[in-house]
């Protein structure tokens, strides 16, 4: 068996966030007041609804990036990175071809493409059939902090797509509008170095988790085991942690419950992948990406 494990490279963990809009669409402050709100982030994408906004201004935060969410009356889609000769005779129409089309010339401009909040009942979600019928994406948002958490977390679909052998990256993100709604959900993102062109290849290999405010060391393999540590220091260690590893179909493979920071699992080959969701006393959490396990 080979485990695909993502993070076995080095780097430096860089915080930020894909979707974020400023009032150029419906948020509701101006680009320099966002870049504020976000000062000591390391990255930031600026997603406005159908429109690539312009980024330059100023700002404390190193690299940032022009996105836009594609916001049809039904599904929504985070483009990052793209190409500006997408919006000449620009529509939002949802239809798996469109959406496809304009995902493709983003991920052919280097850029990424991530389905978003896929679980918003009310309005602007996914169909898991929609999700199986788009081909090439890079992921989806695995947890939307706008204000909406109890429905705007989607594990269950990344479960079904893992599952059906899609390689989906899973992605958290504040959607932000409004103050209170900054800094809820990020991603770590272990790079080379902090530029967008890093980011973004860090990124496409997976080398990157969600937070909601709790964190990993390292994953590594050895042999057939994945050996996690998590986020430790003298306050953080002497808290309760709720560790999950889950396989394919979404099954609980391994738990432990307690003032961890280390945990081992040796996996038996047939659990198609592993991802890890550890939460810390007080909810907050860090959930990992699938490492994908190969049969010889
Ligand atoms: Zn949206
Ligand atoms: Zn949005």
């Amino acid at each position: 068996m080979r485990i695909l494990n993502p993070y076995d490279e080095q780097g430096t963990w860089y915080r930020g966030s894909f979707h974020n809009h400023t009032n150029n669409s419906d948020g509701w402050f101006p680009l320099e007041t966002v870049y504020k709100m976000y000062g000591d982030y390391d990255f930031l994408a600026i997603s406005d609804h159908d429109k690539i906004t312009n980024v330059e201004g100023k700002r404390k935060i190193p690299t940032v990036f022009e996105a836009i969410e594609v916001s049809s009356r039904k599904s929504h889609m985070l483009l990052v990175q793209p190409p500006h000769t997408m919006m000449e005779n620009y529509t939002n129409e949802f239809t798996i071809d469109h959406y496809q089309k304009y995902a493709d010339a983003t991920l052919d401009h280097g850029g990424i493409c991530v389905l978003v909040h896929p679980n918003r009942y009310f309005s602007n979600f996914w169909t898991l059939e929609d999700m199986m019928a788009m081909e090439r994406y890079t992921g989806v948002e695995i947890y939307n902090g706008d204000g909406n958490i109890e429905y705007d977390i989607a594990f269950d679909k990344w479960d079904a797509l893992l599952t059906a052998g899609r390689k989906v990256w899973g992605f958290g993100n504040d959607d932000s509008h409004v103050y209170g709604q900054e800094k809820q959900a990020w991603n770590m993102v272990l790079a080379e170095e902090n530029t967008q062109e890093a980011i973004l290849q860090a990124i496409k290999e997976g080398r990157f988790y969600v937070s909601t405010g709790f964190g990993f060391e390292s994953i590594k393999c050895v042999g057939n085991k994945i050996i996690i540590d998590l986020k430790s220091n003298e306050l953080l260690d002497k808290m309760y942690k709720y560790v999950t590893l889950f396989g394919s179909g979404g099954r609980v493979l391994h738990e432990v419950t307690g003032r961890t920071r280390h945990i081992e699992y040796e996996c038996q080959g047939d659990e198609g992948y592993v991802r890890i969701s550890a939460y810390i006393e007080g909810g907050y959490a860090a959930f990992s990406q699938p490492l994908f396990l190969e049969k010889d």
